[in-house]
């Protein structure tokens, strides 16, 4: 029978190690794609995701159906869903890509038992991150905390595989077309895209979401920016960055494309341009510490990583404020610019996301939470690693953390980041009239008042 390839958080054909793997035994596919909502566990996607994965699955349905191919589209819990896809198509086999989230992992485990059972090969593969986590351990055979000493440990080992290339042809499967069962549920009526108010014109200006697009990304910030990376990439208005956040979590493109495409464009560099692209792999790499502290951390998004937070003094959250705050009229520049940014673009530049995030946890006092769910609902790249692993970092509760006492000056950043303010006007465009709303805090007091209230955290620890 043919083998069901189930597309999860990989939504590419290339260096899809599930698919290579199936499309080598020579079986047809069975092209899957299922939305779970249902399962225990599982965090419901934000908004500006459910954008996203809606463009994405018909770039994946198109590429397929190039090859020969059809995806399959389904929704509901996982496990009933592929039981009965299985029962339908007679499979042979189920194969995909490994997911490091608990429920996600959970969900995989079960149905791989179920399926060997019944006599189903069943087989998971590593297609979305170039270290797995178990295999990343230190001298005492527990995990980093620290991110140096972790990615010196990940690129002191084998260097990740070479990325296999784009099958020739994704041999369809020839079941009886008819079978009512099999006719894919209409993208559309998934719902993922907002209708009326439309608030994606600014997503879709900004972003095109699928493998070509990702792979194009790629290859110009290869030959224009890698080599002024380490210099720029913290300018928001230098466009130095690859901007491949979102691709990346929806696995249009995978970290092992990433990897050689950037060991093949160092060859000609030298001094601090040769350091920029070492820089570069070193954000993957953060990207696979988040992963690796998700996966040995599960609440990551909920619970404090570091216990002693518990103790923090949060006062009563002000619903006002935190709006101001997520739609960017606190009154300053650089946080207001990253807001807007934000709500209009579906991303924010990384030192802004910094910024934005001090502003809230320390100038605002309002739980790390509460920014961590706006932004899971507002970010294309929201993630379930990189997210409440940047929040945590920042407010002090997390792995590598920047220390609580280190509270980033709005104002100060903003004249080393933006010095030319090019940023700020180009999303806060009132920025410098009476329309431009006035400091909604006092920097000063509230410094003072966050670092009171972190005292009660120094007694804990
Ligand atoms: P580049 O500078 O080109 O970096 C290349 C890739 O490395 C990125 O695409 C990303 O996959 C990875 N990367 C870079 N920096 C980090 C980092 N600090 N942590 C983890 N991975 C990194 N990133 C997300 O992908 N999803 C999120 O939900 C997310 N939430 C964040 C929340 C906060 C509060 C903070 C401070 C950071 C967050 N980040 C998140 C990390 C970072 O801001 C983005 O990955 C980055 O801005 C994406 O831009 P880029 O693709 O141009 O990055």
């Amino acid at each position: 029978g043919p083998v069901i390839v189930w597309f999860r958080d990989d939504l590419r054909v290339a260096d899809h190690p599930a698919l290579h793997a199936a499309i080598e035994l020579g079986q047809p596919i069975v092209a899957l794609y299922l939305l779970d909502q249902q399962s225990t566990g599982i965090r419901p996607l934000g908004g500006a995701a459910r954008w996203w994965l809606h463009q994405s699955l018909r770039s994946l349905g198109d590429s397929i159906a190039a090859l020969g191919g059809r995806l399959v589209l389904r929704r509901g819990a996982a496990g009933p869903i592929i039981a009965r896809l299985v029962h339908e198509t007679d499979a042979s086999a189920v194969f995909w890509n490994r997911r490091y989230g608990l429920a996600e992992r959970t969900i995989d485990t079960a149905i791989k038992s179920d399926l060997r059972e019944r006599g189903v090969d069943a087989h998971s593969f590593a297609g979305s991150l170039l270290f797995e986590p178990w295999t990343i351990q230190t001298g005492q055979g527990g995990s980093y905390s620290v991110f140096t000493p972790f990615w010196r440990a990940c690129t002191a080992g084998a260097p990740p595989r070479a990325p296999y290339p784009t099958p020739a042809a994704i041999p369809g499967w020839a079941g009886d077309p008819t079978t009512a069962a099999l006719v894919s549920d209409d993208l559309d009526d998934w719902g993922l895209q907002p209708s009326s108010p439309d608030w994606a014109g600014g997503l879709r200006a900004s972003w095109t979401p699928g493998e070509a697009s990702a792979q194009a990304l790629l290859h110009i910030f290869l030959a224009e920016s890698l080599p002024r990376y380490a210099t720029e990439r913290d300018e928001p208005a230098q466009n130095a960055t690859s901007r491949l956040s979102p691709h990346l979590r929806w696995g249009e493109i995978s970290p092992y494309q990433v990897w050689a495409a950037t060991q093949t464009a160092q060859r000609g560099l030298r001094g601090s341009e040769l350091a920029s692209a070492t820089r570069f792999l070193a954000e993957v790499g953060w990207r696979e510490f988040a992963y690796h502290v998700l996966f040995h951390a599960p609440d990551l998004a909920t619970e404090n990583l570091r216990p002693a937070f518990d103790a923090f003094p949060w006062p009563p959250l002000d619903q006002d404020a935190l709006a101001a705050w997520q739609q960017g009229r606190t009154g300053f520049a650089l946080v207001d610019a990253g807001m807007r940014e934000l709500w209009r673009t579906g991303s924010m530049h990384n030192r802004v996301r910094m910024v934005t995030a001090s502003f809230l946890i320390k100038n605002m006092l309002v739980d790390w939470r509460e920014g961590e769910r706006w932004f899971w609902d507002t970010l294309v790249d929201a993630d379930a690693a990189s997210n409440p692993f940047g929040w945590q970092w920042v407010a002090g509760s997390g792995a590598d953390a920047a220390p609580y006492f280190r509270i980033f000056n709005p104002e100060l950043q903003a004249a080393k980041f933006d010095p030319h303010q090019q940023y700020i006007r180009e999303n806060v465009p009132e920025y410098g009239t009476d329309a431009y709303p006035a400091p909604l805090v006092d920097l000063g007091e509230t410094r003072r008042a966050a670092l009171a209230a972190y005292e009660r955290v120094k007694g804990q620890s």
